[in-house]
């Protein structure tokens, strides 16, 4: 296939769903990782059209909700600062803080400002000497890159009036920590293709082995989709548990071989707080020794701020997939995307969001 549109062709869609009717004798739950690939399951009805035994469950990998409230208040305190221009991807100014948002210390007369790439921040700050420039570095190894390289550059170019306040955390750790609940009733998982770009495949067959769950590296259209659940279920229903690539156009094993060695020299693996989840092991990054003088939250001396999590929103056990987003008794009354209570509300890649998006309003409360 040669177009995006053709990833989405319905004849192909419906041959590939009769194919997963045809091998699934059983009840199985899968995870989808990526928030992006909730989003397209939800939107283009993939579960509604798998069969009963199948369970989409949705994953973590919502780079703006699983970014702690303790993190948003941190931004919001060096963004209300006046020697600074904050700097942020569009997503992040509606995500609540436990008093306000980005948008509200805009209003306030913060000087926050939208970019398109974290090299812009650059820009402003080598545009701006006398001023302090942070860029709000968020997400998983697929925004990592360019944070990295944006910090390498500013050391490169002796530009000190520019810091990264980052958060950012991995996929690896975080499907353990899943496996490793009480509670988890995940038994498979599609891989997030664009991660794997990045990082590519060595970090998944371990796990594969010690959990006995089939990983499938998978993309984004609905045929991408639909390819990694049939695959997902023909390894699950021969007892097989193994890595397959179903998105080779853009993975290859070794992923990116320059983007990783850019990561290794500007970033330390970490300990990391994953909003609504709580504290797992080694899965963030934070700037290595050689950078730390860019980090902000050192620079704006902002590490005590430590926040609770609130208590209404369930997001927590939305990202888990311990319940989906209309099981939530806030869901479509208290929490709506105009008034978000919590990060999935607000997110282009927040489960709750893609549920109230596309209309899946019927409320369940557990
Ligand atoms: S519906 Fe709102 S309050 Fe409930 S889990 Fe989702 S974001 Fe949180």
């Amino acid at each position: 296939m040669k177009y995006l549109d053709e990833f989405s062709n319905p004849e192909l869609a419906l041959r590939l769903i009769d194919q997963i009717k045809a091998v699934a004798t059983r009840r199985w739950s899968i995870m989808e990782v990526c928030g992006g690939q909730t989003h397209s399951i939800i939107r283009h009805g993939i579960d509604q059209l798998l069969p009963d035994t199948i369970e989409m469950i949705h994953g973590p990998g919502c780079p703006v909700c699983v970014t702690p409230l303790e993190v948003i208040d941190k931004a919001l305190e060096i963004a209300s600062r006046p020697e600074v221009i904050f700097c942020s991807f569009g997503d992040m100014l509606r995500v609540p803080g436990s008093e306000k948002d980005l948008f509200r210390v805009k209003s306030e007369g913060g000087d926050v400002r939208v970019v398109y790439s974290p090299l812009d921040a650059l820009t402003i700050a080598r545009a701006n000497p006398d001023r302090q420039v942070v860029f709000f570095g968020i997400g998983f190894e697929t925004t990592a890159p360019a944070n990295a390289m944006t910090v390498y550059q500013a050391k490169r170019l002796g530009i000190e009036n520019f810091s990264l306040l980052v958060s950012h955390v991995l996929v690896p750790p975080a499907i353990s920590a899943i496996m490793e609940s009480p509670t988890c009733r995940v038994q498979a998982f599609l891989a997030a293709g664009h991660v794997c770009a990045v990082m590519g495949t060595d970090e998944y067959p371990p796990l594969c082995d010690k959990y006995g769950i089939p990983i499938v590296v998978t993309g984004f259209e609905p045929l991408d989709i639909l390819e990694g659940i049939r695959r997902t279920v023909v390894q699950l229903e021969s007892g097989r548990h193994e890595l397959e690539n179903a998105y080779p156009r853009a993975v290859q094993d070794v992923g990116n071989p320059a983007a990783k060695a850019m990561l290794l020299d500007v970033f330390d693996v970490t300990d990391r707080a994953w909003r609504g989840i709580g504290v797992i092991p080694s899965s963030g990054w934070r700037l290595s020794h050689a950078y730390r003088e860019y980090d902000a939250e050192q620079r704006f001396a902002v590490g005590d701020i430590h926040t609770e999590e609130s208590t209404v929103c369930r997001s927590g056990e939305v990202l888990q997939g311990l319940i989906k987003p209309h099981e939530c008794s806030a869901f479509g009354t208290l929490c709506t995307p105009r008034n978000p209570l919590g990060a999935t509300m607000v997110s282009s890649e927040g489960a709750c969001a893609a549920y109230y998006l596309y209309r899946r309003l019927e409320v369940t409360h557990a």
